[in-house]
């Protein structure tokens, strides 16, 4: 059986980030030091702001990986521009994948609700915070909080797999 994608020696990947604690992106930083040498081959990053300030674009990429939660319809625009030009989306993270725990507002009494409609309505929240799957297709999900190394590691691999990269 075929590839399901062009094969290529390496995959240009993104690592984006959306409403959380970003401490999956420290575990994937701490990851990148332990298998730097292997993955500088495989690998292009063609967006990760915590490794470039420059020169990071969303364009024709191969893996998207989305670190936290959808929590404004700017991310939602966002999420969905990432979708277009990706062929794989990786959601990354406990946020990423259900939501919580950065959707907790979600579950506030009313009381509550009122105490912090303010500060929704006057940073453009959306009513609800939402996983990366309510908003777009998601191919593969790295539950944990933070993510689980080694489902994040198992889903890197069948992504090169996917793309023919050895
Ligand atoms: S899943 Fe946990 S560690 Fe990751 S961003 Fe959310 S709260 Fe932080």
């Amino acid at each position: 059986m075929g590839l399901p994608f062009a094969k290529k020696d390496k995959i240009s990947v993104a690592w984006v980030t959306f409403a959380c604690s970003e401490d999956s992106s420290i575990l994937f930083l701490e990851l990148l030091n332990q298998h730097f040498f292997e993955w500088i081959k495989k690998l292009e990053f063609r967006h990760c702001r915590m490794l470039k300030e420059k020169g990071n674009s969303l364009d024709d990429i191969d893996v998207a990986f989305i670190e936290g939660a959808i929590a404004t319809e700017e991310d939602a625009k966002k999420a969905k521009m990432i979708r277009e030009n990706a062929k794989l989306v990786v959601s990354v993270g406990a946020c990423a994948c259900t939501g919580m725990p950065s959707a907790q507002r979600n579950v506030f009494d009313e009381k509550t609700k009122e105490e912090i409609r303010l500060v929704i309505e006057r940073f453009g929240h959306m009513e609800k915070v939402h996983p990366i799957k309510d908003i777009i297709k998601v191919d593969y999900e790295v539950p944990g909080c933070p993510m689980d190394e080694k489902i994040f590691l198992e889903t890197l691999e069948r992504c090169f797999k996917e793309f023919g990269v050895k």
